[in-house]
């Protein structure tokens, strides 16, 4: 996609490095990335000084890492800037997009889905046609679904970042972190550093708490305190739409032209590209290449 569409979304491919500050964790690392090398990731466990050296921004807690995992062909981006850049292409091609649209119904007939039930941006009401609809509601999915008899276990795990301004780029990181004892990653996006984590379940409230803010701060001054500029912060949530199993719910629905493409989890700009692939497949009658229980509520 990236040849073909030459969207630009301050991509590196400069790998992911997970480092460990508990070796019990560490010794856990390599189960992990024996896993991922049966599947054909190159992930290999690293020690402390190659911690370090791998990501020089780290150097100064050389004593607290006990070793990490490295994963050199992993990328990092900034999804915002790619999505956008990618719908703005596609309604070149023909797309129409219907923001500030909420769907209230879908309206199925003799045992087929006909049309969406929507209320428009100026309010007014409108009923959409379609010959074949996909669901990709993220965590709201399975409000939509529930009267159609379509059962879908997804529940929001709320999540957070912290995007940092970067004052001293030679201190930030450029490789992609995940600091394992905390459960946080880091991305470089151009001139800032993005950093995410936490799982929070409050249902579909997307309100910010300022102490899992300052929790994020502290950690992220506490590793790179020279690198960021601690005064100038963004703060977001999003709704990871999460599964019991953490596999998406991708395929066919009981009603033969109403499909699934949701509840991707942590990942769902990882798969996204895989899973519409893969579900266009489906809809055209093709079978998808990956080996995956493609769902059929
Ligand atoms: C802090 C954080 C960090 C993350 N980091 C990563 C990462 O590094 N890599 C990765 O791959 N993934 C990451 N994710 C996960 C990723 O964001 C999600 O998996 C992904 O957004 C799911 O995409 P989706 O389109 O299925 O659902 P969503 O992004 O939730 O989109 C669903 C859309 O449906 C709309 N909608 C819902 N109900 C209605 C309705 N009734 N009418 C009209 N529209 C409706 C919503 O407004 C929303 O726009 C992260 C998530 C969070 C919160």
């Amino acid at each position: 996609m990236r040849t073909d569409l030459n969207i630009q979304y301050n991509h590196l491919e400069r790998g992911i490095l997970n480092f460990y500050r508990d070796p019990k964790e560490f010794e856990g690392s390599q189960k992990a990335a024996d896993v991922m090398r049966d599947f054909g990731v190159d992930r290999r466990v690293v020690s402390a000084d190659e911690v370090v050296q791998i990501e020089p921004a780290l150097a100064p807690h050389r004593n607290s890492i006990v070793g990490g995992d490295f994963t050199a062909d992993d990328e990092s981006g900034d999804a915002y800037l790619f999505t956008s850049s990618l719908a703005k292409l596609a309604e070149e091609k023909g797309v129409e997009f219907r923001f500030s649209t909420r769907i209230t119904r879908i309206i199925s007939e003799h045992g087929h889905a006909s049309s969406v039930e929507v209320i428009n941006a100026d309010g007014s009401y409108d009923s959409i046609k379609g010959d074949a609809f996909v669901v990709a509601l993220g965590s709201f999915t399975p409000q939509l679904m529930r009267p159609l008899g379509v059962p879908c276990l997804i529940y929001p795990t709320k999540g957070y970042s912290a995007t940092f301004q970067i004052k001293n780029k030679d201190l930030a990181p450029t490789v992609s972190l995940t600091d394992s004892s905390h459960k946080v990653v880091f991305s470089r996006l151009g001139d800032t550093l993005r950093m995410a984590g936490t799982a929070e379940l409050s249902g579909y409230s997307r309100t910010l708490n300022p102490v899992r803010c300052r929790a994020m701060s502290d950690l992220a001054q506490d590793l790179f305190p020279e690198a960021l500029d601690f005064n100038d912060v963004k703060y977001w949530s999003g709704l990871r739409p999460s599964t019991p199993s953490n596999v998406p719910l991708i395929g066919p629905t009981r009603l033969p032209n109403l499909y699934l493409n949701t509840g991707h989890g942590t990942l769902g700009w990882t798969m996204g590209p895989g899973s519409g692939r893969a579900l266009a497949d489906i809809i055209s009658g093709k079978k998808p290449e990956p080996t995956f229980p493609f769902i059929g509520i």
